[in-house]
């Protein structure tokens, strides 16, 4: 029997999401979340998508990510998909940061664990969760491959005038202050299926892609390479997200500190948790913020057209760094929801060849699709990601043994 399961793990700081695929296929065999690890009451949802059985959620104290990855384990022998069945091939981890070493996806080593490690500085909110992950995952399988696939190795092909902030550069060389990118799967995923409903070949489209979820973030695709894109050193930089700022003057930080005498931990917390759309107006769920709007409320109005004014900005200037722009890709919660949202931002932008048409927009589908009019001379799509598949996909193509 060939070995054609993965599993894919999406650790969190407090929560482990997982899924389950058959890559003879591309099936998704369960899906599941836990959440709240350390808490009084943790939870877990665990949903098998093969025999017909439907979504089983319990709460119950789980202490850490080692409990958690094992009640996974119990739910998916549940099903009959144990992990520890002959037929799973490798294990596939999210992780975060791989700064400038890793550009592809990799087999876990204790070298590689070593230096995921060494990141831990520039994204200390990520990589040890991850870290957490990989350890319980190989406790649990030491014999089965491992996998990194890293949000930051589809960005490692920006060049250096794209990469680099203008700050001196001995200090950012010591410190590895740079910009890095995140949501690289999502990023890779979208632009090669964008290229793929243009009927194309990735490498002879330039593709923005827009991922708007509760983060957020714009890249330029240049033929299949990140040329640009929107998020820095961490996941703060860029656009107007559901609950962090995106790009400010950093002198706000000084004047916060100087003047209002918050400390650093709280311009962070600041900025990172009680900004972007929450900050705006209280709510950052892009449904909530609509519904307000159309009530005619004022700060959700004044939330939503900063929210686009930060995206045209950002289409704009990706549009200057590509020159020529095939398609525009909306993706993830926002993006793939969101039709007021698609509208607005490419709303007078027809001198560069962009427009939406307005029942193409309003379809409801999970399809990738083309929302702009047949004239308009740059294709606007909705194009929905999925990087757990693509994760699945990358670990498999690397470890996987069809034989
Ligand atoms: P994600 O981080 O990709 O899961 O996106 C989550 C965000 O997508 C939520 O916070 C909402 O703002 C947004 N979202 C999800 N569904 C819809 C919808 N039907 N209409 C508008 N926004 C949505």
């Amino acid at each position: 029997m060939s070995a054609t399961r993965v599993l894919v793990l999406n650790s969190g700081s407090s929560s482990v999401k997982y899924q389950l695929l058959d890559m003879s296929d591309s099936s998704r065999l369960a899906v599941g979340l836990v959440e709240r690890i350390g808490e009084e009451t943790s939870r877990l949802k665990h949903t098998p998508l093969t025999g017909g059985g439907g979504e089983r959620e319990r709460e119950e104290p789980i202490a850490d990510h080692e409990a958690a990855l094992k009640a996974v384990a119990a739910e998916l022998a549940a099903d009959g998909l144990g992990l520890d069945s002959p037929e799973l091939a490798a294990i596939g981890h999210r992780v975060v940061h791989g700064g400038l070493k890793f550009t592809a996806p990799t087999v876990i080593t204790d070298d590689v664990l070593a230096e995921i490690e060494r990141l831990v500085p520039v994204a200390p909110l990520h990589n040890p969760a991850n870290i957490t992950g990989i350890r319980t995952a190989q406790a649990l399988r030491p014999d089965l491959p491992q996998v990194a696939v890293f949000d930051t190795a589809f960005h490692t092909t920006m060049p250096e005038a794209a990469a680099r902030y203008a700050i001196d550069v001995a200090t950012a060389d010591e410190h590895r202050v740079r910009r890095y990118g995140f949501h690289g799967t999502s990023h890779a995923y979208v632009s090669r299926e964008t290229a793929k409903l243009l009927g194309k070949a990735p490498a002879d489209v330039n593709v923005i892609v827009l991922h708007l979820g509760n983060g957020a973030s714009a890249s330029a695709v240049r033929g299949g390479r990140c040329v640009e894109t929107s998020m820095g050193l961490t996941p703060l930089e860029g656009l107007v997200m559901g609950t962090r700022s995106g790009d400010v003057d950093p002198a706000v930080v000084f004047h916060l500190a100087r003047v209002g005498g918050m400390s650093i931990d709280e311009v962070d917390t600041l900025l990172n948790k009680k900004s972007g759309l929450v900050g705006l107006c209280g709510d950052n769920d892009m449904r909530e913020i609509r519904r307000r709007v159309d009530e005619g409320d004022e700060a959700a109005s004044l939330a939503f057209d900063i929210y686009i004014h930060r995206l045209k900005k950002y289409i704009g200037a990706y549009y200057a760094v590509l020159g020529r722009v095939d398609a525009i890709a909306f993706t993830a919660g926002v993006g793939e929801n969101a039709a007021p949202v698609r509208e607005a931002a490419v709303a007078g932008l027809e001198e560069l060849g962009l427009a939406v048409d307005g029942e193409l927009n309003a379809v409801r589908s999970d399809e990738a699709r083309l929302i702009s009019p047949e004239y308009a001379r740059v294709a606007v799509a909705v194009v929905p990601t999925d990087e757990e598949l693509e994760i699945a996909q990358q670990t498999y193509a690397l470890v996987g043994n069809p034989s």
